[in-house]
């Protein structure tokens, strides 16, 4: 990182030291309602997000135009719009930039990928309200999710542990695990539109367990939408007049998860509606690819892998992966009863 970022490294670490932010100690205070009640969905992608694997190819996690996301959630009866793009806000920006928005319904969020790095295991936080400062700084921090979490506290940031046991595979004791994310975390995604409800029910688990412990999780819903069709399947509702007191209300908890999880046939489908529009627009010369090499590449790879494609490859990945997270979520399940409340004492974090 560099001078900005170490001094910012420096800070988080006394965030660390000095536990919670103002805004957490703020957090929990009785307020009355405003009269009108918002929805948002808080978990949406677009073309700016990318795919973790097979870079060299250029694949994108999503082909949602950012404008196609904030007409459609409209239509599905969402007040507001959230983009938490995979490790940037460049949609939400281009997004407002676009004079046929109304920005004051736009909420710029980012979905960061983190690590614990004792274990490598990697963790989705969705962090909303945030700035292109906030964004350079929590990419810098990101390889220590301790890190990303203490910034969040430290400017006052809404953010959100997603679907914590999708990466979640035994790295370490489930109560080791469990303690770590309510040390850090105050909300988690207890309705995630892209998941099965197995593993929606692990999460909801998690959080009456934290409850029996006295530690209150507020819980966050959105579709995690990769296809258009998903939008505005999954959302938050909070009484709010506008975008900032919306997040401060779901910020204090006073809010609400409404919608439904998806299936392993609708994640096969999204999962191939995604590589549909990768290989439309390759062979459109709409790619990602730069220059004649790069575009070499990804065609010839992508022609070769056609006969896999062809033979189902994706929808047995899928499968497979379905499987194995709906053991895992059943572990889980099953490892949460027999959890003891060792730090209970420790962490309060809404009080
Ligand atoms: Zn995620
Ligand atoms: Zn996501």
């Amino acid at each position: 990182m560099g001078s900005e970022a170490g001094a910012a490294g420096n800070s988080l670490k006394q965030s660390l030291r000095g536990g919670l932010g103002p805004a957490e100690r703020r957090a929990g205070r009785a307020t009355p309602f405003p009269s009108r009640s918002l929805k948002a969905d808080m978990h949406a992608h677009t073309c700016y997000s990318g795919w973790r694997h097979l870079r060299f190819i250029h694949p994108r996690d999503c082909y949602t135009e950012p404008l196609a996301l904030y007409k459609t959630s409209l239509e599905r009866g969402m007040d507001l719009v959230a983009i938490t793009d995979h490790d940037t806000i460049e949609g939400a920006l281009r997004l407002l930039d676009n004079g046929k928005v109304d920005a004051s319904k736009v909420i710029v969020g980012e979905e960061v990928e983190c690590c614990f790095p004792e274990t490598g295991q990697w963790v989705h936080v969705n962090v909303y309200g945030l700035g292109e400062n906030d964004h350079r700084l929590l990419q810098g921090a990101s390889r220590d999710v301790r890190e990303v979490a203490a910034y969040c506290r430290e400017r006052g940031l809404l953010h959100v542990l997603n679907h914590p046991f999708q990466s979640y595979h035994g790295q370490k004791p489930l109560q080791a695990y469990v303690e770590d994310l309510l040390e850090l975390f105050t909300h988690a995604e207890g309705l995630n539109g892209g998941v099965d409800d197995l593993q929606n029910l692990a999460v909801q688990a998690l959080c009456a367990k934290a409850a029996s412990w006295g530690k209150h999780i507020v819980q966050v819903g959105g579709s995690d939408a990769h296809v258009l069709r998903r939008a505005g399947r999954a959302w938050t509702e909070a009484s709010a007049s506008s975008a900032p007191e919306f997040l401060e209300a779901v910020r204090r908890g006073h809010c609400k998860v409404g919608g439904t999880g998806n299936t392993t046939p609708g994640l096969m489908r999204d999962v191939a509606e995604v590589i549909w529009n990768y290989y439309a627009r390759l062979y459109t010369g709409r790619g990602e690819a730069t220059g004649r090499f790069a575009y070499f590449v990804d065609a010839a790879f992508a022609t070769l892998s056609l006969c896999a494609i062809a033979a189902g490859l994706p929808a047995w990945i899928v499968l497979i992966s379905q499987l194995r997270q709906k053991a895992s979520s059943l572990r889980v399940l099953g490892g949460l009863s027999g959890l003891v409340p060792s730090i209970a004492k420790d962490y309060n974090p809404l009080s």
